[in-house]
């Protein structure tokens, strides 16, 4: 028989399967237990139009950052969000002018620092992480990858 405690399931309602039968559209990185299944999720998202952008910036002297900054997330999505450490800030405009307090265009945002100097490789990896968890939570969303911009800030898309 199989046993089932509250970490087995989803806030939907749904069992959380092992990560070996969600045909990759939940990793290890998400949180699952006490949140919506990527299905339910995409589901509740259909009301808000998000959109995922990736960026780097110069955060302060001789550190940069690669940034992610996820706009109009409804409420199931954005305790997500946080839960995965993004913190609610005032959208980018550009690589040199990083968020602050939230204002008009709130955003959750998500920094991954590292030193201007450090070794490319190391650069790339990081590259790879967060290309990584942006296509996670793009899993989450109705529009999937076509939810993610690389190289282009919030401002940018609020202007069209
Ligand atoms: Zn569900």
């Amino acid at each position: 028989m199989e046993r089932f405690g509250a970490d087995s399931f989803h806030s939907c309602g749904h069992p959380i399967l092992p990560l070996a039968d969600v045909a990759g559209d939940e990793s290890e990185y998400a949180p699952r237990s006490g949140f919506f299944c990527s299905r339910c999720m995409q589901a509740a998202q259909t009301a808000f139009d998000t959109h995922i952008y990736v960026n780097m910036q110069q955060i302060a002297p001789r550190m940069a950052a690669f940034v992610l900054e996820v706009t109009h997330s409804g409420p199931e999505f954005a305790e997500f969000l946080a839960a995965l450490g993004f913190e609610f800030r005032q959208a980018s405009i550009n690589e040199l002018e990083p968020s602050g307090e939230v204002g008009l265009q709130p955003v959750w945002r998500k920094e991954f620092w590292f030193e201007v100097n450090l070794q490319a490789h190391y650069v790339i990896a990081l590259m790879a992480r967060i290309k990584e968890e942006a296509y996670l939570l793009a899993d989450y969303l109705p529009n999937g990858t076509a939810a993610v911009h690389f190289l282009d800030f919030p401002a940018a898309y609020v202007d069209v």
